[in-house]
């Protein structure tokens, strides 16, 4: 079973190609953000911590963390498995490392999902979706037929992420370049990085990622 980080800042389309990846090859997403939130939910021994942690407005601790990994690999010994968001340091890097020896596995590949910055930023800060049937669109790439009118459902009425301006999708990919400059290094070392165009179609990202898991790139 094959072990894999994805690797990219937010808006890169990572989400969309761990959830590809989970439906055609049955692979496992371990995402972080999702643990966490479903750990809370659930009212586990360990849950309840994460719950009273997350509440005090503290951050979760890597012991923790990597506990919640392990339980979630261990449902599925044979599930290939798709990181992301975790680990974002050197030291949990290294406590993925030991996590996946304990088990019999390794990391294969690093998948980074290189971008053109302000091409990202044009992409994330040009969404928008009906306020009515919640149709997504886009200024440039998927405008209304009828400007202003909703392709759907005629609604004239449109919303946007109040986050996802300018000022605030360049903040989110500066903070993520920093976050994870460490890993870089340390997967660098070992030949495991490998790139794939993340401005691609998701399509083409899907079909480079393929190639790469198949050992045909
Ligand atoms: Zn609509």
């Amino acid at each position: 079973m094959m072990n894999i980080i994805l690797l990219g800042p937010p808006g890169a389309g990572k989400g969309t190609q761990a959830a590809r990846l989970q439906a055609e090859r049955g692979m496992i997403q371990l995402s972080t953000g999702d643990m966490l939130r479903e750990a809370r939910a659930s009212g586990s021994p360990i849950g309840d911590k994460v719950k009273a942690i997350m509440d005090a407005g503290e951050l979760v601790s890597d012991e923790i963390v990597t506990a919640l990994i392990g339980e979630r690999l261990d449902t599925c010994a044979d599930c290939g498995a798709i990181f992301d968001g975790f680990p974002r340091t050197k030291a949990q890097a290294e406590a993925l490392d030991l996590l996946l020896a304990e088990r019999g596995r390794k990391l294969d590949h690093v998948i980074e999902l290189a971008v053109d910055e302000d091409a990202l930023v044009k992409r994330i800060t040009g969404r928008f979706s009906c306020a009515k049937c919640a149709t997504g669109y886009h200024d440039s790439f998927k405008p209304t037929q009828v400007p202003g009118v909703c392709d759907g459902c005629g609604s004239t009425e449109f919303v946007r992420r109040k986050d996802d301006n300018e000022e605030n999708v360049r903040t989110r990919i500066a903070e993520h370049r920093a976050k994870t400059a460490p890993l870089r290094p340390y997967y660098d070392e070992r030949g495991l990085v490998r790139r794939v165009d993340g401005m691609a179609s998701v399509d083409e990202v899907a079909a480079q990622i393929a190639a790469i898991l198949d050992g045909e790139a």
